[in-house]
């Protein structure tokens, strides 16, 4: 049985040439006394637009792992995936996110709701959850309701996990349940009943991911209203508590933020939850590395420089198309953004403080940060001539993705 541990960190790496430099952010936190399990994570949209192998993951991952002597658990994430792909992932990975969120709102047969409602009717009333102030109120339409929203996507959810136990057989993998991708956040009442349908069909979640409230935008910070953000999320906590109790699912499971880098904002009150429920994490990340190595070329001047100026030429020529996938999690106005002459004439810090995620620097442009963001596909076109480059500048991005993860990461989630 391998088991993951009370926080860990989804690190991602588009390029699969990072991973010595995330996991030193690790080793920095173990120094502190705080265990964070690397979790390397890739969807299969990632695979897809880069035109690299789950197998490339799994080989990062052990390469570093073995580099730096680490001893601890780790694990290799196939993330969003469904039943059409997730075969691809069945032997590099050991952490499967499935999601089911297109699912969601499919109307489940009458009688698997009739069911849902005479298993667990017997919590109409009001519930006193330990951590919730007020006694949460359920009705018998409640559950009816959210019986016949979620029960096809958890359903779907319970397929996938049984064709991945299948063939890896039980405890040999983490699972996660994934519903952010989901228009709506859903609210403490529906977060129960998705835990009691989960528990039902027999799936072991380690984590679920729930959509929460307010925007979370690929790379820069969290947009909404921070203090209804942590209301929700400490009754997710005291839910999920809850629910670990009443149905039986076991007793790690934790939540899953998506999106969650760069997410600064809320990571004091994320803090101050976790340590209040003593509850566990995960948080996932993946494409500020990317920008920290763009940030490293820009740094480094000379032909790195220049590279890292071509990258955005492209990107900006490009636009429709590299937003088009992510067009739900990216806000770019576009009259914000520099045009090609400005940028041609940056010098390294004029390059890499517009894109540094420090919002006290003048010169931090949100819109530059979010294209290039999504303008992973460019490089990638570049093949080699981007990653010979980055093999060149390895000591100076290496610091930069590093100092990224852990200080403005790991650093206020976990430690301070
Ligand atoms: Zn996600």
């Amino acid at each position: 049985m391998i088991e993951i541990g009370r926080y860990s960190f989804g690190i991602g790496d588009r390029f699969a040439l990072q991973g010595k430099a995330q996991l030193q952010a690790m080793l920095k936190a173990a120094q502190k006394g705080v265990e964070v399990t690397p979790v390397w994570n890739k969807s299969h949209r990632e695979h897809t637009i880069i035109g690299t192998k789950p197998a490339d993951v799994r080989a990062e991952a052990d390469s570093a792992v073995k580099a730096l002597g680490f001893k601890k658990a780790y694990f290799v994430d196939a993330d969003h995936i469904s039943l059409k792909n997730v075969d691809l992932f069945m032997d590099s990975s050991d952490f499967f996110t499935l999601d089911v969120a297109d699912y969601i709102g499919k109307a489940a047969p009458e009688e698997d709701i009739e069911s849902f409602v005479g298993k667990f009717g017997k919590y109409v009333g009001q519930i006193e959850i330990p951590g919730i102030d007020e006694p949460v109120s359920v009705t018998e339409d409640d559950i009816r309701t959210i019986a016949k929203k979620v029960l096809p996507a958890v359903k779907e959810a319970g397929k996938i996990y049984r064709h991945i136990e299948k063939v890896k057989g039980r405890g040999n993998f983490v699972t996660e349940v994934s519903m952010d991708e989901t228009e709506q956040p859903q609210t403490p009442v529906e977060m129960l009943f998705i835990l009691a349908a989960i528990a039902a069909e027999g799936i072991p979640a380690r984590t679920i991911a729930p959509k929460f409230t307010g925007r979370f935008n690929k790379g820069v910070d969290y947009v909404g209203d921070v203090a209804q953000f942590e209301k929700e999320f400490n009754q997710d906590l005291a839910i999920i508590a809850f629910a670990i109790e009443e149905f039986g699912l076991p007793g790690n499971l934790k939540l899953s933020v998506h999106s969650g880098s760069d997410k600064f904002s809320i990571y004091k009150p994320i803090n101050k939850a976790l340590k209040k429920f003593d509850a566990g994490l995960h948080l996932k990340t993946a494409g500020t590395t990317w920008l920290e190595e763009i940030i490293g070329l820009a740094a480094s001047g000379g032909k790195g420089l220049e590279l890292a100026k071509e990258v955005y030429a492209k990107a900006l020529d490009k636009i429709d198309e590299l937003c088009e996938p992510y067009k739900t999690v990216i806000d770019i106005d576009r009259k914000k953004l520099p045009s090609i002459e400005t940028v041609r004439n940056w010098g390294p810090d004029d390059y890499a403080n517009a894109l540094r995620h420090d919002q006290s620097c003048k010169a931090y442009n949100p819109h530059l940060r979010q294209l290039l963001h999504v303008g992973y596909k460019i490089a990638a076109k570049m093949g080699n001539i981007y990653l010979d480059a980055l093999r060149e500048n390895e000591k100076i991005i290496a610091e930069h993705v590093t100092k990224n993860i852990y200080d403005r990461h790991i650093k206020p989630l976990f430690i301070d």
